[in-house]
């Protein structure tokens, strides 16, 4: 069974999250959602909030499992049997953090990471635009999921 892990912060997920995962389920038996909890971050949603949002989201789809987890995401993924990290990657930016996080994954537990492009209709959407946008008041339901 191939399992992989989509781990962040998903303060807030959004549909370009949503889209990731839903484009990697024919590659994967099971897809463990890992909120990560960062003890040094104000999140705008609690833990509670976003595991209840992502949980929704994939009601229907009993491959998908949300949690989550106060560890190495690399000890996370082994806790799951999972072989593979899977990330999303928008723009240049993203890349240089994200093989970074691959290099470092791959030395520590052996772990690959497989990327996913963003599709162009989704790389401009961030969790920090969102939040920033539900910061001011704006409306930020077309974002979420
Ligand atoms: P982290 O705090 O670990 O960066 P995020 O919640 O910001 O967590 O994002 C988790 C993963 O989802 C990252 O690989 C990020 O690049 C990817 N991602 C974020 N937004 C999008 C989007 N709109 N489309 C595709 N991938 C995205």
């Amino acid at each position: 069974m191939t399992t992989a892990i989509f781990a962040g912060s998903f303060d807030p997920f959004t549909i370009g999250h949503k889209d990731i995962v839903e484009r990697a389920l024919p590659l994967f038996d099971k897809i463990v959602i890992g909120i990560g909890i960062n003890q040094n971050k104000q999140p705008l949603f609690s833990i509670e909030e976003r595991l209840a949002a992502i949980r929704a989201a994939f009601a229907d789809e009993p491959r998908v499992a949300v949690e989550s987890f106060d560890c190495l995401t690399i000890d996370f993924a082994r806790r799951h049997k999972a072989q593979y990290l899977l990330r999303g990657v928008r723009r240049v930016a993203d890349y240089e953090y994200e093989r970074e996080m691959a290099d470092a994954n791959k030395e520590l537990g052996g772990m690959e990471t497989v990327l996913l492009f963003a599709q162009p209709q989704y790389t401009h959407i961030s969790s920090s635009l969102v939040r920033d946008l539900y910061r001011h008041g704006y409306d930020i339901t077309t974002y979420m999921v």
